[in-house]
């Protein structure tokens, strides 16, 4: 094995997302945007098809297109994004849906697409993406009338529950809605673990399907093995790595791996305690992290492994995104490309 190994667990994947639909009552679709999260979102859709789902969500037409060629033409695909310019041909001979998100979109759909499935994307706060309270107002009745499949909105603060901005959006989402006879989606992964009232028609998880926070029960679904390139013995005082951040205190065995920042192991995670796993046993990663390399401080081991984990069941993605001061999302969509990638399940 010459480069790193990224294992990725298709049945854990599968099994994380039926373990999300048994929370609630409704249906619960699959958010694979990203490219599945950085995972792909063909393989990651088959899966999850295979598993129960029905419907995906992607941010952009040519993300549906994509999954659509991987998947086929059983499961229903929407896009976060809606309808823009140029998207007509995309949504139509792909059967992709888009959530529309303005007035605008709305009239452009229309008027492209007469006929073809819509959904709406409300604002309830976020004010990131959809119609706003007033907009609603003024187009629901010509909206409605043109028979929607799906009305939703989107959480900002779902990853804390004590969070006082979930029960207000749910307050609006709920003064926008209640009443009309449309499926209804408010939540992503925080929404389904906030509760039943934050469920109604539909579901949409995203990272709790691929074994990220806030989905604390998720099965780990990546795994990633650094390849051991050289061994060395250093001496108390020597130093390590880029600007010697790191200097020994006693006789070390350093292992250099191959894989650093250029493979999405962001720099910053090096100085945040993270270790790479062997015989068990957690080696600290000392020194700086570099593009293609980073050292392990082996000293500890019974022998030299051919390779070190680095993201397992122990060290998820989120403990290294703590480490680098960020989120699991932005670890698991930086993964690089040159990892051998392998599919199980
Ligand atoms: C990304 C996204 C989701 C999925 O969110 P997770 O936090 O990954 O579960 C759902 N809905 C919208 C609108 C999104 O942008």
């Amino acid at each position: 094995m010459s480069t790193a190994k990224l294992t990725i667990d298709l049945d854990a994947l599968a099994t994380n997302w039926r373990s999300l639909d048994a929370k609630t009552n409704c249906e619960t679709a699959a958010v694979v945007k990203a490219n599945g999260y950085g995972l792909d979102a063909g393989r990651a859709g088959k899966a999850l098809a295979n598993a129960g789902a029905r419907n995906f969500f992607v941010a952009a037409a040519e993300e549906g297109v994509a999954l659509r060629r991987a998947v086929g033409p059983g499961v229903g695909i929407s896009v976060f994004s809606g309808h823009m310019e140029e998207d007509a041909r995309l949504l139509r001979d792909f059967n992709l849906t888009p959530m529309l998100n303005s007035v605008d979109q709305m009239l452009r759909h229309f008027e492209a697409l007469p006929g073809h499935a819509f959904g709406i994307q409300l604002d309830s706060g976020m004010n990131r993406l959809g119609m706003e309270r007033g907009e609603w107002a003024a187009v629901a009745e010509i909206a409605l009338g043109q028979g929607p499949v799906l009305i939703m909105s989107h959480l900002a603060c779902a990853d804390e529950p004590d969070h006082e901005m979930n029960a207000r959006q749910l307050r609006e989402f709920r003064e926008l809605t209640d009443g009309i006879e449309v499926p209804r989606s408010l939540a992503a992964t925080g929404g389904i673990l906030l509760g039943a009232d934050y469920h109604f028609d539909l579901c949409r998880p995203g990272i709790g399907l691929y074994g990220g926070a806030p989905y604390a029960e998720a099965m780990p679904v990546v795994s990633l093995d650094l390849p051991v390139i050289q061994v060395r013995e250093v001496m108390p005082g020597e130093t390590v790595g880029y600007s010697n951040t790191w200097t020994a205190a006693r006789p070390s065995r350093i292992a250099t791996v191959a894989a650093g920042y250029a493979d999405g192991l962001i720099r910053a995670m090096g100085s945040g305690g993270i270790a790479a796993f062997a015989e068990g046993k957690a080696c600290p990663i000392v020194g700086r992290v570099s593009m293609d390399l980073i050292t392990i401080d082996i000293t500890d081991l019974q022998a030299v492994p051919e390779s070190l984990s680095l993201l397992n069941a122990a060290q998820t993605v989120d403990v290294l995104a703590d480490a680098a001061g960020t989120i699991g999302y932005e670890i698991l969509t930086s993964l690089g490309h040159r990892y051998a990638r392998a599919y199980r399940g």
